[in-house]
Formats: C-alpha cells, structure tokens, sequence
C-alpha cells in the first residue's frame, strides 16, 4: 500500500538513551561503557542508563543504589541539563525541517505530522531514514529510533519496538493486528500499577483489549478503560498539536495589605506555585517557563520570567525558580499584588515526563499528585502543609485570581 492511502502520516521519533548517548558522545573515552547518568547520592535515581549498563537490569528512574548492586562496574555521571538542553535544540531543529507540525513531548522525543508530503520525501520508510540521517548530522553522530503510523499512539509504540537505532512502520491496515501481541504494559497510561490491574482482570495482551467488552473495561478502569479499548483497536484521534491555545497559565492575588517582607513574598509566590502546578497536571501540561508579577502599592508593575532546565508540572520546581526571580527583585515595595504564572507550556507525555524530572521533582510529584487525589475525593484545601496558611499571620483573605491566557 502506498503512503499516498494513509489517511495520515505520523511520525514518532525518540533519541536512545539521550544523557547517556549525549556523555558518551563528548566524551569518546566513555563509549563503549556502561554509564549512569544520575546524581551520585543515596537517593538519587538513575535518569538514563546506557546501553552498555542495560543488559544488567539497570534503567531509567531506579535508584541509584540499587544500580550500582547490579552493576558496580559502571560510571556514574552527573547530568548536565545545559548540554542536553543545547542538543534537544539541535533535534528538534531539525525535525522542523521535515514538517512545520512538530510536537516535543520530551526534551528528546517529538511527534511531526508529515502528512502528504511524500511527494518530498518518499514514502514512510524513506522518510523514517531520512530523520534519523538528519538527526545524526545535527547532534555529530546521536542515533533516534522512529515509528510511523497514522496514528500518535502506534507510532510512539513503534518508536519504542526496535530500540536503539530502530525504524519501525506500520501501515494503518496493520495497526490493529500489530499492536494484538504486545503486552498491556505498552498501552498509554498504563503504568505499573494499573498494568498489575489489567492482568489481575484477566487482560495479558493488547489484542486481549481490542477484544474485550469496553463497558466492562470502564467498570473496572473507569475512563482510561474506554480509553485503553481505543488505542487497543488503534483509534487514535489526536492530531499532532503544534500549537497550543494556552499560552500561559497564572495565579495572582491582590492582598488584604500591602506587603514587602521577602519572607511573606514567597509564602504567596509558593502557594501561587502549587495553584497553578495543579492546574497544568489537571490539564496534562508542563511549563519551560517561570514569570512572577508584583504590583507596587502605586500600581506600577514589575514582572520577572525565566526558563527551566526541563518542562515541570511539579510546584516545588515553580516555586523555587519564582524565588529566585524574586531575589532578582530590587524594589523594596511594599506590593500589593503577587502573582506567578506559568508559560512555554506543552502537553506532558504520559510516560516520557517523569524520566526527565531530576529525583527532587520527581518525589515532589508524587507528593503532589497524592494531594490532587485527596482533593478530588475529599475537596479543595483538605490538605495543608506546614507553614501554608494565611491566616495566623494576620494577613487575612486575600483575593484570589486564577487566569489563563488564550491565543486567541
Ligand atoms: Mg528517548
């Protein structure tokens, strides 16, 4: 079958073990070598693991402890996110010279649209080795592994199946019969614990699902099991979204008043940060960017922003950058408005995200979406954390003010 029948072209494409790969390529005395890449501490976790290091059990976001127990023999090296920051530029660059729908989900793995155009670049084959060629050229020799599909979901399954160096196409009339024999583990959303679920329920394979009665699966798994039904028969309506009607996201308070201790500055600025870090985990978002906004008791505004080393959705990571940018703040105030929005946002990958968060983020995250739990079943503000209220510092009630910018 010709592409020219697919209904879509989708194209998923993954850098293989991109910190490790990144090290080994700067470095060539570590090629070859089994490599941790991780922060070198008790707690700290493994964030990518390289080749070399796999075949002893070792992978991303195990503890680095137990890393080393299975492999001593390997180096452990810090992460640099500068350096992979400069590189994820110069990839995902250059997928935007194959298609102006390009999606980063990650740092290192985006999804392009490349629908109708093999006319340009051939059929899908042709334009899977034609994007990895591109992508070792730009980096100096990293490899990407890519799937195609003419859906998200089977091409990032596809992506995944030959790994490293790996092309893997599925033409849409196989999708289906593809995806039967995988496990449930590779269905999207199906973490370790829902995948235990699925297999207790009797569910081994993906075909297992296809197959399955959907209003039982929503019984058991509620909505993602109509959504795990879905992608089990390789419906996959979402197009590659290039651009995000959301530009930003924000919480900013007017205050009962006037404030200028830096001490209580924050105190609003961390609880803005937990507002708005909720709001993107309930909309599936992260953010690459920080901004703070005081208004002087004589309304002149000032305003602060700044990247991230790596798209968050964890309030910790917000609200440490917004103290920062308030550090940069000379204006003694007193203000008598605080705000913090976030903004560079992209929807977060389901499975790609946390792998990127260093350990501090990641166990902030889970804390955080314990509480977004609690909160779903119990209500808003069940929780507290020490040090959070208002009220015993006489500060009173403030006005709350939760916004959101649209493109358009
Ligand atoms: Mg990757």
């Amino acid at each position: 079958m010709s592409n020219r029948e697919w209904p879509r072209t989708i194209v998923h494409a993954d850098m293989d073990a991109f910190y490790a790969s990144i090290e080994q390529l700067d470095d060539p005395t570590l090629r070859g070598r089994p490599l941790l890449v991780g922060p070198n501490s008790a707690r700290g976790v493994v964030l990518t693991a390289s080749y070399e290091a796999r075949p002893f059990g070792v992978g991303s976001a195990m503890p680095m402890q137990r890393a080393r127990r299975l492999c001593p023999q390997a180096l452990i090296v810090p992460p640099r996110f500068e350096r992979y920051m400069e590189v994820s530029k110069q990839v995902m660059d250059a997928f935007g010279t194959f298609s102006p729908q390009v999606e980063p989900l990650s740092l290192d793995e985006a999804f392009l649209d490349m629908t109708g155009s093999e006319r340009l670049f051939g059929p899908p084959a042709a334009i899977g080795e034609r994007i990895k060629a591109a992508i070792r050229e730009a980096t100096g020799g990293l490899t990407a592994s890519v799937g195609i599909s003419d859906t998200r979901y089977v091409a990032k399954v596809a992506s995944g199946y030959r790994k490293p160096d790996g092309l893997t196409i599925v033409p849409p009339e196989d999708a289906r019969a593809w995806l039967a024999p995988l496990a449930v583990e590779n269905l999207w959303g199906a973490g370790a614990k829902t995948s235990k679920r699925l297999r207790e329920a009797g569910y081994q394979t993906i075909g297992q699902i296809a197959c399955a009665d959907p209003k039982s699966l929503s019984r058991i798994f509620g909505a993602i099991g109509e959504r795990f039904f879905a992608i089990a028969n390789a419906i996959d309506p979402r197009t590659v979204a290039t651009t995000h009607s959301t530009r930003s996201l924000g919480s900013e308070r007017t205050l009962a008043t006037d404030v200028s201790s830096p001490r209580e500055l924050r105190l609003y600025l961390r609880v803005a940060a937990e507002t708005v870090a909720q709001r993107l985990r309930r909309r599936g978002l992260v953010a690459s960017g920080v901004r703070i906004k005081l208004k002087r008791a004589d309304f002149q505004i000032l305003t602060r922003q700044d990247g991230l080393t790596a798209a968050t959705d964890v309030s910790a990571v917000l609200a440490t950058k917004a103290t920062e940018l308030l550090d940069h703040v000379k204006d003694p105030g007193p203000f008598r408005l605080v705000g913090l929005a976030a903004f560079d946002l992209a929807h977060a990958s389901a499975d790609s995200q946390l792998s990127l968060l260093p350990t501090a983020g990641k166990r902030d995250r889970g804390l955080e979406t314990t509480i977004d739990a609690l909160e779903q079943r119990f209500g808003a503000g069940i929780v507290q954390r020490g040090g959070e209220a208002f009220g015993d510092r006489g500060v009173g009630i403030p006005t709350n003010l939760d916004f959101l910018d649209m493109d358009d």
